[in-house]
Order: structure tokens, then sequence, then C-alpha cells
């Protein structure tokens, strides 16, 4: 089973025709698997609806745009903890890495934040190329989530949008405890914030004290606003995977 390629659907695509469940390829999906990955007629692959539903999947003898579902797959791949990483934006194409690298290490929501500092304004065909990575990087991790990239809002926006009892700001100055002292066996349901290449402003971080975000250390070293969210996810994931 491993072996076997894998493409996100929308739930959409599915459908019952003569108690039998089928999926319906658009022309980019066939062009994907009979032109770039080759497969022929009959040959399977794992469909997933990347909200955490995996089918065996057989392509039809006869129509290229149908595959017929064979059986729904028990695969458990996710973290049992929702990870909501709220990250002020770096420069260039930075952004592509953290989204890639974090999707494979388990985060659920990525939300890029405007800050004080943030030096980029992203065009809107960002977010569609972000969610495509995620896409791609869920894929090929084997996951049955794919994460979800929301919009670009502002600090201040954010926020009062994302608190829950587990928030946390990444500071990298100022004597804060590790991240990995509140990492516990109780939570379900955690928020992290970094900043820019310039840090977060002071106003920023007083705002996400006062929201109930305890500020942490990421270690004593500084480490960049691409590193950051990775090495986060690196300690959430090594915690709290189950083998
Ligand atoms: N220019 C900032 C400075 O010199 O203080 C450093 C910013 S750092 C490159 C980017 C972000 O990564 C920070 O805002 C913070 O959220 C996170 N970060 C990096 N190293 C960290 C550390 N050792 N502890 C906590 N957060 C860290």
């Amino acid at each position: 089973m491993s072996q076997l390629q894998r493409l996100t659907i929308t739930s959409s695509q599915l459908q019952e025709n003569n108690h039998q469940l089928e999926i319906i390829l658009t022309t980019q999906q066939q062009h994907y698997l009979f032109r770039v990955l080759r497969l022929a007629n009959n040959d399977k692959f794992i469909a997933m609806d990347g909200q955490g539903k995996c089918w065996l999947t057989q392509l039809n003898g006869i129509y290229q745009d149908k595959c017929q579902v064979l059986e729904l797959l028990d695969v458990k791949t996710e973290l049992p903890i929702s990870v909501t990483l709220m990250l002020a934006l770096p420069k260039g194409n930075a952004f592509d890495d953290v989204v890639r690298y974090c999707t494979e290490l388990g985060v659920t929501c990525i939300a890029p934040i405007l800050s004080d500092r943030t030096l980029l304004n992203p065009s809107s065909q960002k977010l569609q190329r972000w969610q495509r990575i995620a896409s791609e990087a869920a894929e090929q991790s084997e996951r049955t989530i794919v994460p979800t990239i929301l919009e670009p809002v502002t600090f201040n926006t954010a926020i009062y949008e994302f608190v829950t009892n587990h928030s946390y700001i990444c500071e990298a100055r100022g004597d804060y405890s590790h991240l990995k002292k509140f990492i516990a066996s109780n939570s379900d349901n955690i928020i992290i914030a970094i900043g820019p290449e310039g840090g977060w402003s002071e106003k920023e971080v007083n705002m996400a004290i006062d929201q109930g975000f305890k500020p942490v250390s990421l270690g004593s070293r500084i480490l960049r606003a691409v590193t950051a969210p990775i090495f986060a996810m690196s300690l959430l994931a090594a915690h709290y995977d189950s083998h």
C-alpha cells in the first residue's frame, strides 16, 4: 500500500453509481495520473479528501474520467492534536518551504500574519500556491489531512481570532521558559505564533500576552524566521507521535 501514488480530491468528486462509490477525475487529475505518473487503466492509487479520509481506488478500464473506490483505508499518520501556526510572513519565497516542511511535520492550520515588521505583502496567487504546496506535501508524507492555509491577516486581527488554553508566542530575546516545558499530554489544540526576520515588536508581544498567549523560548540560539516554525513543529511531533 505504501508504494501507491496519492491524489487529493474534493468530496464533491465522490459519487455513488449502482451502489458503487466512484470518483470523477478532473482533466488536470487525468493528465497527472495518466501522463505524469504514467499509470494505466486498472492501476490502483490512493485518493484522499484532505480531511482525514483515504480510499484505495482503481482507474477505470473504460472511462478515463472515472475511477472505482475499492475500500476505505484506515490510515493513522496524523498527530493526535491540532496545531495552528501563526506565522509572520518572511521575505521572498521562504514561506513556500515553511508550508512544505511544517505540513510534513503534521501542522493542521497555517495563518500567514502581516505584522509590524513584515516586509512582504503577498499577491492573491500566493495563497493558492501555498495551498497547492500543502496538498503535495500531505500526499508525499502520506498524511490524511491537508492543512488549511488561511488568508493573510494582520497581527491585530489574528490575536483576537486565535486563542486557546495553549497559545504561545515565540520571542527570541527575553528570559522565557522553553516551549518544551509547556508541552503537555492534556492539550488538544495548540497555537504557536512566530515572528518575521525583524522579530515581533514589543507592542505585539504585550498584546499577545494580554490575550492569553504565553511568551516562550525556542532555545539559546536565534533561529531564522524559517527555521523557528520547523523547530517548533518538530518538538511537537516528537512529543505527540504515538510511535
Ligand atoms: N531579529 C530578531 C532579534 O534579533 O531578536 C530575531 C527574529 S527571529 C529571526 C524570527 C522569529 O523566530 C522570532 O520573532 C521568534 O518568533 C522566532 N525565534 C527565533 N529564535 C527564537 C528563540 N531562540 N526563541 C524563541 N523564538 C525564536
